[in-house]
């Protein structure tokens, strides 16, 4: 049984007091939580402060992005140490946002994922395709190119979550049918099978792309959704909190 997941990405948004007031509402809010796990990213300016209100509680902690270096010069950048030094246990890796605006590839996404399992971080490696691949009917092409090339050279799943987000989904409104999305995921899924056999049956397989409170619920009913990876809807206490009260 895959415990489900439901990640908040909060992307560039919230000063420090505002990620702190959101944490704390979150955290009152999931105090009773039997199941599954929460999850929010913040700003890195607000990882320490966000950890510090979190904890006794059990949502966990992540940084949006990381480097696959320990140290160094590397100006702007962020070490998995560091993540770990503030807290964090899960890295978002290969976001949608991040291959687009900063030019991060198939190969740069299984070094940050290769690193932060050797530092012993959770990578939730993001993949999913545009509207244009959609409709050049190059879905499965493009996210088993994506799955295979995040995760080349790892031979151990345990640690790894796959988001699938197709890119038209993620801050559209248009969320994927619950059918599109378990057709995406049942393809990974049988990926997951024939490069690491039975241990993929145990990876959770998160989907992302304007999952809100009143969508999220024929989503999760579907046979390998294992939770979601929100934007938006996890702004705002009462939609995330909505998202999670939805959750088996
Ligand atoms: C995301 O950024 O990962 C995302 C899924 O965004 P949204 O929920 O806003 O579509």
């Amino acid at each position: 049984m895959r415990k489900w997941i439901v990640a908040g990405n909060w992307k560039m948004h919230n000063t420090i007091a505002e990620s702190v007031a959101l944490a704390r509402t979150v955290k009152e809010g999931t105090a009773g939580l039997k199941s599954g796990e929460v999850v929010v990213a913040p700003p890195f300016t607000a990882l320490t402060s966000v950890g510090e209100a979190l904890k006794g509680s059990s949502v966990a902690l992540a940084a949006q992005n990381m480097y696959c270096e320990d140290k160094g010069a590397y100006t702007g950048e962020v070490s998995p140490l560091m993540l770990k030094d503030v807290g964090c246990t899960y890295v978002i890796i290969g976001h949608s946002e991040r291959r687009k605006y900063f030019i991060e590839s198939d190969e740069t996404v299984n070094l940050k994922a290769k690193k932060a399992l050797a530092t012993g971080l959770k990578p939730i490696v993001c993949v999913g395709e545009t509207d244009g691949e959609r409709n050049k009917g190059v879905t499965e092409a493009v996210v088993g190119r994506q799955v295979r090339g995040a995760l080349a050279d790892i031979d151990k799943l345990d640690n790894v979550v796959i988001a699938y987000e197709p890119v038209w989904a993620i801050g559209t409104g248009m969320v994927a049918t619950p059918a599109q999305a378990e057709d995406v995921h049942d393809f990974i899924r049988r990926l997951l099978v024939e490069i690491y056999g039975c241990m993929a049956a145990d990876v959770r397989i998160l989907y992302g792309g304007s999952v809100t409170k009143d969508n999220i619920a024929e989503l999760i009913a579907m046979e390998d959704i294992d939770g979601a990876l929100v934007g938006g809807a996890s702004l705002k206490a009462d939609g995330f909190l909505g998202i999670i009260s939805k959750m088996p």
